[in-house]
């Protein structure tokens, strides 16, 4: 027979390893060879090999043992007159109560008195620009499982109470202990019969069913802060459906839409708005009325605008939806609009104008050109 190696080597850690490292290396050997994981040869036995290091090391006793006298000092109290010497049929079990056992006891389980929320409701609510930028209060109006006003969402008809759950005792959860390799394994379950609650209902609320709730219409207001932006969400707490029997209530989530402006664009805080000036506006200057959340304004453009020229309204945007008091800006964009249809006398003056300049262009409308060519 080969020389043995010893379990710190089977397991792969340090002498002095702690506690924690053991269990750690142990629980990646065991992901690693588990027979059900891994179809490797020789997987089952590295799992058995190192199922027979962790029992020792694990067991403060047992590794004083170990390290003192080594495998022969542990006689009856060794690894390998494991239970599960043969085969692997309690494997699956093994190694589910082993690692739920790891990640954490609250995962598994529901506790006594914990009822399930209700679910969150969704709610879409649609708003105008124009109240997306001011902000506003809206009413809405929705259908939920709301809890029974007869039994006060416990489920129990008036008079009556819950009473312990005979199966668990009122525990709310069963308990079953095992004989496993790592030792004993308690396997703790939500008792089928109260769902995990330890109590039943003796006589059942006759309006909800011993459910606790009921389907009903419910008003809200909702205050829509101002500089909300499609898409966002409003969340209002506890305004969702009730739980059963007496459980919080899940979340109403409002999600906004918001209507386009006819003639306002939005990017967050700012503001868009296209301008379109004639070539005379644009060379000459005008004043144009420019629409802004306030209503229509009137804007001076400077005498030889050119296009691409953006105008800024400081602080004509949207408010900040975190920053109270402070608001984006409203852009102009300025563009020349060219005509594309003249009358006779206006490209009689643009002629004019392009002769003013020193400018070559095309005379003449395309009738005109026409009569040429055939003249
Ligand atoms: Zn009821
Ligand atoms: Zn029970």
């Amino acid at each position: 027979m080969a020389t043995e190696k010893s379990y710190y080597e089977i397991l792969g850690v340090e002498r002095n390893a702690s506690d924690a490292e053991i269990k750690r290396a142990f629980r990646k050997l065991a992901q690693q060879h588990h027979p059900d994981v891994s179809a490797e040869a020789g997987s089952a036995d590295r799992f058995k090999e190192a199922n027979e290091a962790y029992q020792v090391l694990s067991d403060p006793k047992r590794r004083q043992v170990y390290d003192t006298v080594g495998r022969a000092g542990l006689g009856d109290m060794g690894g390998t007159g494991s239970p599960f010497g043969e085969g692997f049929a309690g494997f699956g079990d093994l190694f589910d109560a082993f690692f739920s056992g790891m990640g954490g006891a609250a995962a598994s389980g529901a506790r006594r008195g914990q009822r399930p929320p209700g679910s969150d409701l969704r709610y879409d609510l649609r708003i105008t620009f124009d109240e997306a930028v001011r902000g506003i209060d809206k009413e809405i109006d929705f259908s939920l499982l709301d809890k029974c006003g007869t039994c006060g969402g416990t489920g129990a008809a008036p008079g009556s109470t819950s009473v312990a759950c005979s199966n668990c005792g009122g525990r709310g959860e069963i308990r079953t202990i095992r004989q496993t390799m790592l030792g004993q394994m308690v396997n703790v379950t939500a008792c089928p019969r109260c769902h995990g609650e330890g109590s039943v209902i003796s006589s059942p609320c006759a309006t909800c069913h011993g459910d606790g709730r009921v389907q009903r219409h419910k008003k809200l207001r909702v205050t829509i802060p101002a500089g909300i932006d499609e898409g966002h969400q409003i969340r209002l707490s506890g305004e969702g459906e009730a739980g059963t029997r007496g459980g919080p209530a899940g979340n109403l989530y409002v999600a906004v839409h918001v209507t386009p402006h006819p003639k306002l664009r939005r990017d967050g805080t700012e503001i868009y708005c296209d301008l379109a000036l004639s070539i005379a506006q644009a060379a000459l200057g005008t004043r144009v009325r420019i629409p802004t959340i306030e209503g229509e304004e009137e804007v001076e453009i400077r005498p030889g605008t050119q296009p691409g020229t953006e105008i800024r309204m400081r602080g004509r945007g949207v408010p900040h939806l975190r920053r109270t008091g402070s608001r984006g800006d409203l852009h102009v964009m300025v563009r020349v609009a060219v005509p594309t249809k003249l009358s006779k006398r206006q490209r009689q003056l643009l002629e004019e104008l392009a002769a003013e300049s020193g400018e070559v262009v095309l005379s003449g409308g395309i009738m005109d050109r026409v009569k040429d060519a055939l003249g």
